[in-house]
C-alpha cells in the first residue's frame, strides 16, 4: 500500500515533486515488499542503507562538501512523508539524518569530515541514546557516566529504547561528564561501535507496534572513547546541543504524523464506499459521513500547520516552541483519527492484514518518543 495525496503545499517544487519521485521509487522497490518480513525479524536489512546512501536519501539536506546532496528540509520531508504513505516505521531513517545534523550543527571541523561522508553513504548507521531504564523525559538526570582518564574518556551504564540501535556504527551517546552538575554536565560522546571493548547490543525490545524498527537496550562497561570524539570538543555541551536540535526531531515526528493522518482519511474513504451495509455503501451513513467529515477537516487543519512548518524549517527560523506544538498537536491528532478511521472498518479494522491495524498500532509511539505529549506541554506552557 501506497497513498497517493493530492495536495497544494508551497514548498514543493519541481525539484521536489521529481526527488518525491525518486524516493517513491526507492519505497515502492525496496521497502514495501518487505515489511512483513521486517516486522517478523525486527529490524530492516543491512543493506537497505547502502541502497539509501546509493541514492542520496540519507544526507539529502548536508551540504555536498560532507557528502550530502546540499538539499533543503524539504527533501528530508518528502522522504518521511513517503515512508508514512507506505506505512513504514522500520527503516530508521529519521534517527540517522538527525544524528548527522548533530554532527553538521556541533561537531569540530575534523568529526564532521571523518563521520558525515560515512552517514552519508550507509557504510555506517547512527543511533541517539539519551534514554536510561532510569530516566526518558528527564535528560538532566541521566546517570551513564564518561569519566575522563588521560586522552580517553571511560563509558560506564545502560541505555533503552535505543532505534537503530543494534545495527548503529556510530552513537551518539548522552554522558554526565561531570556528575556534580545537572545540564552543564552533559556531554555527547561519539562511539564507533565496531571494536568497541565493553560495548554490548542488549534485546531487541518486542514493541506494540512498529515491529520492524530496531529497537535496543545498550550497555557500556569501561568502554574507551578517545578525548577527540566528545562533540564539538568540549565537555558540557551536551545539554545545550540537545536542545538546539530536538526541534528537527520533533518537527520530522509531526511530518511523519500529518501523512498518517491524509493516509488513513484516504484509505477509509475507500473502504466505506465499497462496504456494504443495510443494503447500503457505509459511505452513505450520516455517522460516516461526519465523522470523514471530521477527520478530512483535521487532515487539512494538520497539512496547512505542518507546510508553515516545513517552511520555517527550509528557512532555518523553526523554534522550540513551535516545533513543540507540531509534535503534540499532530501526534494527538494521528492517534485520534487513526482510531476513528478503525471504527469505520469494523471488526476487519482489528485485523493485522489491514493497513488501519498497524496504523493504529503503529501511531501510539508517536506520543511518547522524542519528548511526551506532556513534556511538549510543559515547553510549551514555560512560554506563555
Ligand atoms: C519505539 C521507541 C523508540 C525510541 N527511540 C529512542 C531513541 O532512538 N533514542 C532515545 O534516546 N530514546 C528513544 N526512545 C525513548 C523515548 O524518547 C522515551 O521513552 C520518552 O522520552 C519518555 O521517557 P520514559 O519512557 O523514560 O518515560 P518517563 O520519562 O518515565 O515518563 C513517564 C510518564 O510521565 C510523564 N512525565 C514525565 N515528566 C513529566 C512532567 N515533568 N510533567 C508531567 N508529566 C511528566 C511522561 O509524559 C509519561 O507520560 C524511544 C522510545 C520508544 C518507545
Amino acid at each position: 500500500m501506497i497513498a497517493t495525496i493530492s495536495r497544494i503545499s508551497s514548498w514543493i517544487d519541481s525539484d521536489i515533486e521529481s526527488y518525491r519521485e525518486t524516493v517513491r521509487r526507492f519505497v515502492t522497490a525496496e521497502i514495501v515488499p518487505n515489511q512483513d518480513r521486517w516486522s517478523e525479524q525486527q529490524h530492516v536489512d543491512r543493506r537497505l542503507w547502502n541502497k539509501a546512501g546509493e541514492l542520496g536519501l540519507l544526507a539529502a539536506d548536508i551540504p555536498e562538501e560532507f557528502g550530502g546532496s546540499g538539499g533543503t528540509f524539504a527533501h528530508m520531508a518528502v522522504l518521511l512523508e513517503e515512508l508514512a504513505y507506505a506505512g513504514d516505521w522500520a527503516f530508521g531513517v529519521n534517527v540517522h539524518v538527525i544524528a548527522s545534523h548533530y554532527i553538521l550543527n556541533h561537531g569540530t571541523p575534523e568529526q564532521k569530515r571523518k563521520y558525515l561522508p560515512q552517514l552519508a553513504s550507509g557504510s555506517m548507521v547512527a543511533a541517539i541514546a539519551m534514554t536510561e531504564p532510569g530516566t526518558g523525559s528527564d535528560l538532566q538526570a541521566v546517570r551513564t557516566r564518561a569519566a575522563r582518564q588521560g586522552d580517553e574518556y571511560v563509558i560506564n551504564g545502560a541505555k533503552t529504547f535505543i532505534s537503530n540501535g543494534s545495527m548503529a556504527d556510530l552513537i551518539i551517546v548522552v554522558t554526565k561528564t561531570d556528575i556534580a552538575t545537572g545540564s552543564k554536565g552533559v556531554s555527547l560522546m561519539l562511539l564507533e561501535t565496531k571494536d568497541a571493548v565493553g560495548f554490548r547490543v542488549g534485546r531487541t525490545l518486542n514493541k506494540l507496534g512498529q515491529k520492524g524498527a530496531d529497537t535496543c537496550e545498550l550497555f557500556f562497561d569501561n568502554v574507551q572513547v578517545p578525548v577527540t570524539n566528545v562533540l564539538g570538543g568540549r565537555e558540557g555541551q551536551g545539554f545545550y546541543q540537545l536542545m538546539t536540535e530536538l526541534p528537527y526531531e520533533r518537527t520530522a515526528v509531526a511530518v511523519g504524523s500529518v501523512a498518517t493522518i491524509e493516509t488513513a482519511v484516504k484509505l477509509t474513504v475507500e473502504y466505506t464506499r465499497e462496504r456494504k451495509v443495510f443494503g447500503r455503501p457505509l459511505l452513505e451513513m450520516q455517522n460516516t459521513r461526519f465523522k470523514l467529515a471530521e477527520a478530512q477537516t483535521q487532515a487539512v487543519i494538520a497539512r496547512v500547520f505542518i507546510d508553515h512548518c516545513i517552511q520555517r524549517m527550509i528557512d532555518g527560523t523553526m523554534d522550540v516552541v513551535t516545533a513543540s506544538q507540531a509534535k503534540l498537536w499532530t501526534t494527538e491528532t494521528q492517534g485520534k483519527v487513526v482510531d476513528e478511521c478503525l471504527q469505520l472498518f469494523g471488526g476487519y479494522g482489528y485485523m493485522m492484514e489491514y493497513p488501519i491495524a498497524r496504523m493504529y498500532a503503529d501511531a501510539r509511539v508517536q506520543r511518547i518518543y522524542g519528548g511526551t505529549s506532556e513534556i511538549m506541554k510543559e515547553i510549551i506552557a514555560r512560554s506563555l
